[in-house]
């Protein structure tokens, strides 16, 4: 409560320090996406408009609960943050405006942005599986299903079932799949695991690299950090499902919030940032993939090969992530 008001006040205190400008010369931002990330973009946007962005960072939760809270009376104009997943309950929950943009819906492609337009993604990310170079070949890959098999049994890694991007993960299967198959399939990782799940991806890949284990499934741009640290590190990304579905692929993204006062400008904002200028930058600094996809992703992703990405529409992650949470409690995926 204590963090709450503070940064409400720091809000407000940055709002009032605000020289005399009409309301549409700011905008207010809630960004789950880490302040590295953006602060560059939004420099150099309000360096060209000169549009003043406020904006505070806190993670994808807080963020809904604040908005909910808040109602009418919340300052936020956008709201930027991560999967699918948190984009789609964040559309559930009333807090996102539709918005009709031609820009906006000529920049990002359909299946990358929510079917009422309450949502854009603006940055891809993969996940893949990662793999031991000294332990497995290539050739013994396939698919997310086949990390089920027996062969990878005491060889698997996994980040745990409570992160948005493994319920996503799952939730994209259940649509393929069926409930029944891919609980069977979760089962099999499971049985596989040679460790209890991980918190986080570069974990996962770090107990590869130390030989607890030979494959996990990771986020490419975490992959991306730890080759940047160590580009002779003994780990490579699969693009598994080339044959059918594609790899499963994510996004970070934004919304306008259902009562934001400067809508005018902030969709002005939502627009280059899905801009060919722009979208270097987004997905640049992150190593991601851009979303637009007239734009080329940055050299060094561009190195880890072209895939065939799943290109079924990404808001089912959200629709099908409760499901996804029981099945993967009911699979013992902790
Ligand atoms: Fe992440």
């Amino acid at each position: 409560m204590k963090n709450l008001t503070c940064s409400l006040l720091t809000l407000f205190a940055l709002a009032t320090a605000t020289p005399a400008v009409s309301a549409d010369e700011e905008i207010v931002v809630y960004s789950a996406r880490k302040e590295h990330l953006i602060k560059p973009l939004f420099d150099a946007y309000s360096k060209m408009s000169g549009v003043e962005i406020i904006y505070i960072t806190d993670k994808a939760g807080p963020f809904l609960a604040r908005l909910k809270a808040e109602g009418a009376n919340t300052p936020a104009d956008m709201l930027i943050t991560v999967d699918a997943g948190n984009l789609w309950q964040a559309a559930e929950q009333g807090v996102l405006a539709h918005v009709d943009s031609k820009a906006l819906n000529s920049n990002i492609p359909t299946h990358l942005r929510d079917p009422d337009n309450r949502w854009f993604g603006l940055s891809v990310r993969a996940r893949t599986i990662v793999y031991s170079t000294e332990r497995v070949k290539k050739r013994e890959l396939s698919s997310y299903e086949d990390l089920a098999d027996p062969k990878w049994k005491g060889r698997l890694c996994l980040r745990t079932s409570k992160k948005v991007y493994n319920q996503s993960l799952v939730a994209t299967m259940i649509d393929r799949l069926g409930e029944k198959k891919t609980e069977q399939v979760v089962k099999g990782w499971v049985g596989n695991l040679a460790v209890p799940p991980f918190s986080d991806d570069t974990r996962t890949m770090k107990a590869i690299v130390a030989g607890q284990c030979d494959v996990g499934i990771v986020n490419t741009y975490y992959f991306g950090r730890l080759q940047k640290k160590d580009p002779g590190v003994k780990l490579a990304l699969f693009w598994p499902n080339q044959k059918k579905s594609g790899v499963h692929v994510n996004v970070s993204g934004a919304g306008i919030t259902r009562h934001a006062k400067h809508k005018a400008a902030a969709i002005k904002l939502l627009e280059w940032l899905s801009s060919a200028e722009a979208q270097k930058l987004f997905a640049g600094l992150n190593m991601e993939y851009p979303a637009n996809p007239k734009v080329k992703p940055d050299p060094k992703v561009a190195a880890w090969g072209e895939f065939k990405g799943d290109d079924s529409n990404i808001a089912k992650a959200g629709a099908l992530q409760r499901k996804a949470v029981m099945l993967m409690d009911r699979a013992g995926y902790r």
